[in-house]
């Protein structure tokens, strides 16, 4: 039990380190930033574990892609009947995913990381 505790542990050490080392490179040489973000779905696919919320909102879960709002990633506010939600479109690859809003208007799962500090 107390091993695999610690390779959690270790997993979201490495991931989110990558997620900031892709950060900084982002702006020079986004393909690395790409790589940084595979490399951090792989740990978390090894390590078995779900991926964590500051993961998914920066991290195509599909191909991998650092997202960065405005750049790599369309972010919309939609309305579908009485339903909002947020759509998150990854430029690369094309994948979709919507998080809906509720009605207090607090800020959906994973999105709420770009409230709480605002990267890039
Ligand atoms: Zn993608």
């Amino acid at each position: 039990m107390r091993r695999r505790d610690e390779i959690k542990d270790l997993a979201l050490q490495r991931i989110s380190r990558l997620l900031e080392l892709a950060s900084k490179v982002y702006k020079v040489e986004p393909g690395l930033a790409d790589r940084y973000g595979e490399l951090a779905l792989a740990i978390a696919r090894k390590a078995q574990i779900k991926y964590p919320d500051f993961l998914k909102a920066r991290v195509c879960r599909r191909c991998g892609a650092f997202l960065v709002p405005g750049k790599s990633v369309r972010v919309r506010v939609k309305n579908r009947g009485k339903m909002k939600y947020i759509s998150v479109t990854c430029l690369k690859c094309g994948y979709t995913r919507r998080y809906p809003l509720n009605r207090r208007k607090v800020p959906p799962r994973p999105w709420y990381v770009f409230y709480r500090r605002r990267i890039n």
